[in-house]
């Protein structure tokens, strides 16, 4: 197969809940790319400040000064509706406000530049995108334009579809989309070809910052992949294990002190800062210290935590994965033993009392570590993205994919009893269709609502869609009969068309829940919107580098006047202008930290021109053009 020369190439997008990762395939092999902060995975938080817009790191260090306006957790909201029970539940754990939107869309309330605004999930995950978008541009020095992006395996169509709108806002282009347990098969599948015989089941536990999934799937040799059963706990994670720690700190301070933290929301915040990091530590060394100053009322924190500790603290957390496994390899209908690998993705696998109690559970198996947990995700997701740009690489090219529907789809027939057109597991991309007959003598016309769900009655299940086909010629009862085709592409989306087969009229709809997917407009503004912000910060950061360098001027000219003695070289008034000019720039930078850029540039220029003499003495004071 010839292979597109692709100038700049696909990357791959975990687009996590409380953490993200990107990779890119370069030079025979997945590179994960580090942020401008060094680091392999970024915060899924953005916050709104004064006069910035913060993404990622710079967004999580500052969350306890200003909760109300830093966002993280999007990925629970996207794709659902405001009265979405589990949005409801959220909502009330959130420091954030989230307000019912027009068509019950959620919207999140800030304070941006003094004034209140409201934003989307899409809007929110789209400035993460946008930013891990920005990280592999500057490692490629490339415009990337292609992502395969990832998402759970249980999202249902809304959650993906808003998941690709907000890759369009970030002005992505998505090639596709593919489940997080799927993309770390790969990610291992590439990895340990040779263990592959035949066709192996292997179990992905994933337990990460917010939320923990397992999925047991099937990976066959020359690299197909299948998703069997999933499970999982929407609210199980590594921050539950800060808040763990955080309540230990909070009940040992009370003990210590006989002062209660609870309501000092800044000093909580603080904690569970430095109680992730411990946690982190505590993942490879038997202990560490918390240290924070002045946390309360003046007094400090010292304490010591022990890995003993942290387990006590969390065990009971910990059973309850293993207690998830145990539902999802019933489903699969499966025995332990049937399991040949268990894979570790999520950041909170890294914790050696996890890894023990899951290598105990399968009676001592090896576990597979031999892609960092965190990583797996974004590393599978880049070699598809290569592979569908056209790498020709044959280890490349053998990963094959089959996806399978992580949930039922079908409509809601007389009685509102949900009718499976599409079962759950079935293969992607595929189509299938039904007949129905008319239920009524001489009827017109036929509603057509779309259900995604596991339930027999249409309400408990997930509603996508509904639309009505008219124009049925008159007949008695059940003798019109309507053909409702179904099709799954492989992005798991889902595309209905209905037809009349007495006269061939056919009426087709991407599913277009109407009160979540985004209209083509929306999108635009969205996309205008995300370009205006960045250019807003563009601008924030011209003037913050025009500011340093003005202090650097400063401070420069006034050591070289020490240094080389200036004030006994040249002419007493020259000497007493260009100090005049150092003392004022001095000042009025410290009254004018928010100056902005011209102003800045014009200080600097008048400064130099003033101090003009100095050039002389070696060319220090040049670099400051
Ligand atoms: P997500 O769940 O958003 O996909 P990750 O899989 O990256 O994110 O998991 C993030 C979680 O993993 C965070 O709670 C983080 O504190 C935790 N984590 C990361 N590294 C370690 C480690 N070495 N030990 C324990 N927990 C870790
Ligand atoms: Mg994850």
């Amino acid at each position: 197969m010839a292979g597109k020369v692709n100038d700049s190439p696909a990357i791959g997008i975990d687009l996590g809940t409380t953490y993200s990762c990107v990779a890119v395939w370069k030079d025979n092999r997945v590179e994960i790319i580090t942020n401008d902060q060094g680091n392999r995975t970024t915060p899924s938080s953005v916050a709104f400040v004064e006069s910035e817009l913060l993404i990622g790191d710079g967004a999580k260090n500052q969350v306890a000064l200003n909760p109300a306006n830093t966002i993280s957790d999007a990925k629970r909201l996207i794709g659902r509706r405001f009265c979405d029970s589990e949005v409801q539940k959220d909502i009330k754990l959130w420091p954030f406000k989230v307000i019912q939107g027009s068509d019950d869309t959620p919207k999140i309330v800030v304070t941006y530049k003094g004034e209140k605004k409201e934003f989307m999930a899409e809007e929110i995950s789209s400035l993460i995108l946008g930013n891990m978008k920005e990280t592999a541009e500057a490692y490629l020095g490339k415009v990337v334009k292609d992502a395969v992006i990832t998402v759970p395996a249980y999202f249902n169509d809304s959650q993906r579809q808003a998941t690709k709108d907000a890759g369009t806002i970030a002005g992505l282009n998505v090639i596709r989309m593919i489940n997080e347990p799927t993309a770390a098969a790969i990610a291992y599948g590439l990895d340990n070809k040779s263990d592959i015989v035949g066709k192996i089941n292997v179990l992905i536990f994933d337990l990460g910052g917010g939320t923990f999934d397992v999925s047991i799937m099937t990976i066959e040799e020359g690299g197909i992949f299948e998703v069997k059963a999933v499970a999982g706990d929407t609210h199980l994670g590594g921050e539950d294990f800060d808040n763990h720690m955080v309540d230990h700190c909070v009940l040992e301070f009370k003990r210590r002190w006989n002062k209660d933290l609870t309501g000092n929301q800044r000093a909580l915040g603080r904690l569970r800062f430095v109680c992730e990091k411990a946690k982190r530590i505590l993942s490879c060394a038997t202990q560490t210290s918390i240290e924070l100053d002045s946390l309360h009322d003046g007094i400090d924190l010292y304490m010591r935590f022990t890995q003993a500790k942290f387990e006590e603290l969390n065990m009971d957390l910990f059973k309850m994965s293993i207690k998830t496994l145990e539902t999802c390899l019933s489903d699969a209908k499966m025995k332990k033993s049937c399991i040949d690998q268990v894979i570790l993705v999520g950041g909170s696998t890294r914790i050696p009392k996890v890894q023990h109690m899951l290598q105990e559970y399968f009676n001592g198996k090896e576990l597979c570590k031999s892609v960092n947990p965190d990583e797996a995700v974004a590393y599978g997701a880049a070699v598809l993205a290569s592979k569908l740009s056209g790498n020709t690489e044959k280890s490349v090219q053998d990963v094959v994919l089959r996806d399978v529907t992580p949930l039922s789809l079908g409509v809601d027939v007389k009685g509102h009893i949900f009718n499976v057109v599409i079962p759950r597991n079935t293969q992607i991309p595929t189509s299938m269709s039904q007949i129905y007959a008319t239920t009524s003598d001489n009827q017109s016309k036929a509603k057509i609502v779309v259900y995604q769900g596991e339930r027999s009655k249409c309400i408990d299940n997930h509603l996508l869609d509904q639309f009505t086909v008219s124009g049925i010629p008159p007949a008695p009862k059940g003798v019109s009969k309507i053909m409702v085709y179904f099709e799954i592409d492989a992005n798991g989306i889902l595309t209905v068309t209905v037809g009349i087969t007495s006269t061939g009229k056919i009426e087709k709809l991407t599913i277009n829940d109407a009160n979540r997917r985004l209209s083509k407009e929306v999108i635009e503004k969205m996309v205008n919107d995300a370009e205006k912000y960045k250019l807003e910060d563009q601008e924030f950061e011209k003037k913050a580098k025009a500011y340093n360098k003005l202090e650097d001027c400063v401070y420069t000219m006034k050591n070289k006047i020490k240094e080389y003695n200036i004030k006994k070289r040249e002419p007493s008034e020259t000497m007493k202008e260009m100090e005049n000019a150092i003392a004022e720039t001095s000042k009025w930078l410290s009254d004018n930290h928010d100056a902005p850029f011209a102003e800045l540039d014009l200080k600097k220029m008048h400064l130099k021109f003033v101090c003009k003499p100095l050039f002389r003495y070696k060319n220090t004071v040049a670099e400051y053009n």
